[in-house]
């Protein structure tokens, strides 16, 4: 998983609790200073945290898919080819 990669971490600031699949937690966030997306990950397993970038096609999934079983299967997907 990398480090930060936008322009501030203070920048950053959450904008939906994705919820846990796949043994790891998603924070989808957003930078105030440029308004690129990036998912905050967090390991359930072994506690590592990282930042990933989002692309324009994941975000617009993010946002429509409903909350629950489809959701979850798409950010297991995601993290398969993320990190
Ligand atoms: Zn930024």
């Amino acid at each position: 998983m990398a480090e930060f990669v936008c322009c501030e971490k203070r920048n950053w600031a959450l904008e939906r609790d994705l919820g846990h699949a796949h043994s790891f937690d998603f924070i989808l966030g957003k930078c105030a200073s440029c308004g690129s997306y990036s998912m905050n990950v967090f390991c359930t397993a072994n506690g590592i945290s990282g930042f990933e970038s989002v692309s324009p096609q994941d975000l617009s999934q993010i946002h429509t898919l409903p909350s629950g079983q489809e959701l979850k299967g798409f950010l297991k997907n995601w993290s398969y080819i993320n990190l």
